[in-house]
């Protein structure tokens, strides 16, 4: 297998973790602020974290255009929580304004916050069939959740209690949960292999 690097979108939210774990798989990471960080990477993560600020903060560093192009023309995008939102066409009760600071590429409907106040931080066992067949540790922190799959395009991975919390479409991967957070190594062996068979 080539030697790849993988990008992680670093303004802010969980990018050490993702870097550590992946370190730990032996796998190379770059940081990405700037629209010529894109070079050189075979695939990238979104965080988990503040999306409204990371989708800001990708306006004002004029990566929001570039890494939207990157991943239509291909390029594999991992989005955790935030990254999720970041990459929904449509976010529940926010106007087409406020989405201009999201990349706006995958047919989901998100809900902010899904969880409530109550339930907004837990974690939880669950098989994920096209990831493994054993159980997957699922860490869900004010997380988001997708109320609807907008084409056929896209598939569900999960739906625990009526809530789709992870899906594919083409080469972009969303999960509502952090595996970053745990020791759990599966998740990013499923991205891998988005990587290595385009
Ligand atoms: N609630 C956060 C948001 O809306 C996401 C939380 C997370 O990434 N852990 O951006």
């Amino acid at each position: 297998m080539a030697a790849l690097t993988i990008g992680i979108l670093a303004y802010q939210g969980s990018v050490e973790e993702h870097e550590i774990a992946l370190k730990d798989m032996g796998i190379a990471t770059k940081r990405v602020k700037a629209p010529e960080d894109l070079a050189g990477i075979s695939g990238i993560i979104l965080p988990g974290g503040e999306s409204t600020t990371m989708g800001k903060l990708l306006r004002r560093f004029e990566l929001l255009e570039p890494l939207k192009a990157a991943i239509q023309q291909g390029l594999p995008v991992w989005g955790t929580c935030a990254g999720m939102i970041l990459l929904a066409k449509e976010v529940e009760g926010e106007k087409p304004t406020e989405n201009e600071v999201h990349l706006a590429l995958m047919d989901i409907r998100v809900r902010r916050n899904g969880y409530g106040s109550q339930l907004d931080s837990f974690a939880t066992h669950f098989v994920l069939p096209d990831i493994d067949p054993d159980p997957l540790p699922l860490v869900f922190i004010r997380a988001p959740y997708i109320t609807e799959l907008l084409s056929d395009k896209v598939k569900g991975l999960a739906v625990i209690e009526g809530k789709i919390v992870a899906a594919r479409q083409d080469n972009m991967f969303v999960t509502a949960f952090h595996p970053e957070l745990t020791t759990d190594k599966r998740a990013y062996n499923y991205f891998l292999s988005m990587i290595n068979s385009k």
